[in-house]
């Protein structure tokens, strides 16, 4: 137990010191992410077809520099330093991506834009997993708090992401490509007040129910050098990240796929494991292989599904058009409003022996994804040159995308915890990133295939993408087909 002075309702202070920290951080980074296509679009000039590349690389490689920062920290910084590093970098990227806002369509500015994600990839990399792992560590292993905690945790998460996304676009996306360094200026301010806020109350706040501070040290310490040879690699990456152009984007799927199968091999072949182990392991990476897809699909929500606001649907609601970039918020406002509903009825499930295990659970989850996209196709069916869509067809799909999220995201975490053999429960988790950061890929990939008047009709393994129908037709049949697949053999995942 926490000591009396530092409870809250049940949890400890730090629990609330993390989750506004962590509040703040996703202001940022999904108030920034909703405007960042329409700002490569109508301010950068880039084509729909390499923005959505370019967004998909960026959300990539901020999916990826995770399993370096998890390593620094774990190794030799601990979660503290990382956080207060990590948070340094975003508020700086975000504060040159109001420089780049400013001087938009200038080879200056596209060279800031280059130069303030990449401060972001590589600062998420040392915040994002260290906040999440000291959420676990307020708490003794034992303690069944623990869930709850992380439930908090994630309303957190989408409480920011609301308020940014919120913000963002009504100040960002107003329609004067001028104005969405306002948006990156939030944002950056956002992560000024985040980690001042955690710098400021983590020496009071952050211990264990003893009292024992939480995150100053390194978990595993095999002395400080090595830090100077990772150090280069999060370099490269970022440079890499900043000549990016539409061939190389190409190069990051090959390096996710090798990552995989050399986390695999590492974990396959080691002979301590027991064959118990080993079937564990399996279904963390068969697992993970099937929320590539849900992801691929649900992160079209900045990009394709941002476009299809943007161009082919009716806005205007009491006279006012409201921003195309605002209706991903619905995301997070479904998530905040219906979570407790949720957990009220996976819990009443349970008391009568009927709550579905966790792979079934995923099942319904990519399930409800093609059934959201599967709205929209009847919004868009045989859709007349000029006239635009009622907006409550996205709503829906919305609305869908968001209780299948609630399905699968929150129990992968813990699922990947319980499975993972101790000896190897950093790298599994690493394999939760990579499947991340494919899909995040992946999605920047398939919202390139979004039709547009007058352009040749984009093509998918022979498949023609000629309207909205047959684009929006591809995330139904690949999201039903991995939802049909998974429920075959999910008993198999059971046992
Ligand atoms: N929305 C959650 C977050 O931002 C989960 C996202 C994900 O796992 N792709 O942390």
């Amino acid at each position: 137990y926490a000591e009396p002075s530092t409870k809250t309702q049940g949890h400890p202070r730090g629990l609330y010191l993390l989750f506004a920290t962590e509040m703040w951080e996703r202001f940022s980074y999904y108030g920034m992410r909703a405007v960042l296509v329409l700002f490569l679009t109508k301010a950068m000039m880039m084509d729909k077809a390499f923005a959505s590349k370019f967004y998909g690389g960026y959300t990539s490689l901020i999916y990826l520099t995770p399993l370096i920062g998890g390593y620094i920290s774990d190794r030799y910084w601990g979660n503290r330093r990382s956080i207060l590093t990590g948070g340094i970098l975003m508020a700086l990227g975000q504060f040159v991506l109001f420089a780049a806002g400013s001087a938009y369509g200038t080879p200056l500015g596209q060279g800031l834009l280059y130069l303030g994600l990449g401060g972001m990839i590589i600062g998420n990399g040392f915040f994002k997993p260290n906040i999440s792992t000291m959420v676990g560590s307020l708490y003794t292993p034992e303690d069944r708090r623990r869930d709850a905690a992380y439930t908090i945790f994630y309303m957190g998460i989408n409480l920011g992401s609301f308020i940014g996304n919120t913000i963002t676009s009504l100040v960002g996306d107003t329609g004067r490509p001028e104005d969405f360094r306002w948006a990156f200026l939030a944002c950056g301010i956002a992560m000024v007040l985040g980690t001042g806020l955690f710098q400021w109350g983590k020496n009071k706040y952050l211990h264990t129910p003893e009292g024992e501070q939480v995150g100053n040290t390194p978990v595993s310490s095999p002395g400080i050098k090595g830090v100077y040879m990772i150090l280069p690699v999060m370099l490269a990456l970022a440079l890499g990240f900043l000549w990016i152009d539409t061939t190389t984007f190409s190069v990051i799927m090959p390096l996710l796929i090798l990552s995989a199968l050399g986390i695999a091999a590492l974990v396959l072949l080691d002979k301590s494991l027991t064959a118990g182990d080993r079937q564990r392991v399996y279904v963390i990476f068969t697992v993970a292989f099937f929320v590539v897809f849900f992801w691929a699909a649900f992160e079209q929500a900045p990009a394709s599904l941002t476009f299809f606001a943007d161009e082919q649907m009716n806005r205007t609601i009491f006279n006012y058009t409201l921003p195309a970039s605002i209706f991903q918020n619905l995301n997070a406002f479904f998530i905040v409003t219906c979570a407790p509903l949720m957990a009220l009825l996976w819990t009443a499930l349970g008391q009568r022996g009927l709550e579905p295990p966790s792979p079934l659970k995923m099942v319904i989850g990519l399930g409800l994804l093609a059934l959201g996209y599967l709205v929209m196709c009847f919004g868009v069916d045989d859709l007349q040159p000029g006239i635009k869509v009622s907006m409550f067809y996205l709503v829906g799909l919305y609305f869908l995308h968001s209780i299948g999220e609630l399905c699968l995201s929150p129990i992968g975490l813990s699922l990947v915890n319980k499975l993972a053999p101790l000896k190897f429960s950093s790298l599994l988790m690493a394999v939760w990133f990579l499947a991340n950061a494919a899909a995040n890929y992946l999605a920047g990939f398939m919202s390139s295939l979004y039709p547009e008047a007058g352009k040749p009709a984009p093509n998918l393994f022979g498949y023609e993408i000629t309207d909205l129908y047959s684009f929006f037709m591809v995330f139904v049949v690949s999201a039903a087909l991995a939802s049909l697949i998974l429920f075959l053999v999910n008993r198999k995942l059971v046992k």
